[in-house]
């Protein structure tokens, strides 16, 4: 398989050396280069082959976003990706920012994102939840319709937007109702780690024990009783808006919502193909 080229940019290096880890234990995916702001980056992309940037918002000399709209200009091989947490702080211009990507940036994907616990500051917790379900509606619609492009490159491009687009209707349904709309299978399908041993089936419950109390041994915490009952807890109908905890790792494993996300990846892909008429 011929490996992703992937270009970094963020001035912060803690962030830079986080996610360089992170994708050497990804084995399609090869890193093309790092860059602390967009001169670095305008250079490598000149240099070398990159298939995809992930570009920071806020950089030292000309912002992400200048950056972003030039990248696409210079280079319009390159697949743009959006990535925007919906929060307190940004809420209120939230509309204005997806007029942006929609009408100026036109970038490839686009995902704004609800945003989830723990925050390290509380006040971005407290959203317009109808202001989200909105924007996440329009976002859906824009994509069946292909007004839009919001896919990732790859045969299985229309899939994997297919399934951003979907989660997150299914999180605001959440959200607005709540209740739950899918079984989690947080703690069966996947578990976090802390950097001090504990482990819980989610960023949001509590840990279930510390691998220093199971001498290390993740078997024996993962089979202990303690995660058995947390299992029980959790398919007793728990619900949340955890992306990455909750929506990713279980979709899987709730087929009704793997029919329709196919649903949405043909409409998707159909449009598209209809725009290019
Ligand atoms: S629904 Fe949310 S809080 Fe409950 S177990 Fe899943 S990820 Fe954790």
């Amino acid at each position: 398989m011929e490996k992703i080229r992937l270009l970094i940019v963020d001035d912060h290096p803690m962030v830079l050396e986080g996610m360089k880890a992170m994708l050497q234990l990804i084995n399609y995916i090869e890193l093309a280069g790092t860059a602390g702001n967009a001169f670095e980056a305008i250079d490598l992309l000149k240099k070398t082959t990159v298939d995809i940037a992930i570009v920071d918002i806020n950089l030292p000399d000309i912002s992400g976003i200048e950056l972003t709209a030039k990248i696409k200009k210079e280079f319009p091989r390159l697949d743009i990706q959006t990535c925007t947490c919906f929060m307190n702080s940004n809420q209120d211009r939230i509309f204005e920012w997806y007029d942006f990507l929609k009408y100026d940036l036109k970038p490839d994907k686009v995902n704004i994102n609800f945003i989830r616990p723990p925050s390290a500051r509380p006040k971005e917790l407290i959203i317009d939840k109808a202001r989200y379900d909105k924007l996440a509606h329009m976002i859906s619609d824009d994509s069946r319709h292909a007004a839009i492009k919001n896919n990732y490159s790859g045969d299985a491009g229309f899939f994997k937007a297919a399934i951003d687009v979907y989660m997150h209707e299914l999180i605001t349904k959440t959200a607005m109702d709540g209740r739950p709309h899918l079984q989690c299978w947080a703690g069966s399908a996947g578990a976090v780690i802390y950097d001090e041993g504990t482990v819980s089936s989610c960023e949001i419950l509590d840990g279930v024990g510390n691998l220093r109390d199971y001498d290390w041994d993740f078997s024996k915490l993962w089979y202990s009783p303690a995660m058995e009952a947390r299992r029980d807890k959790v398919s007793n109908g728990c619900f949340c808006t955890h992306e990455s905890n909750c929506y990713y790792p279980s979709l899987p494993f709730n087929p009704d919502h793997l029919v329709a996300i196919k649903k949405l990846e043909n409409e998707m892909r159909e449009a598209a193909e209809c725009m290019k008429v």
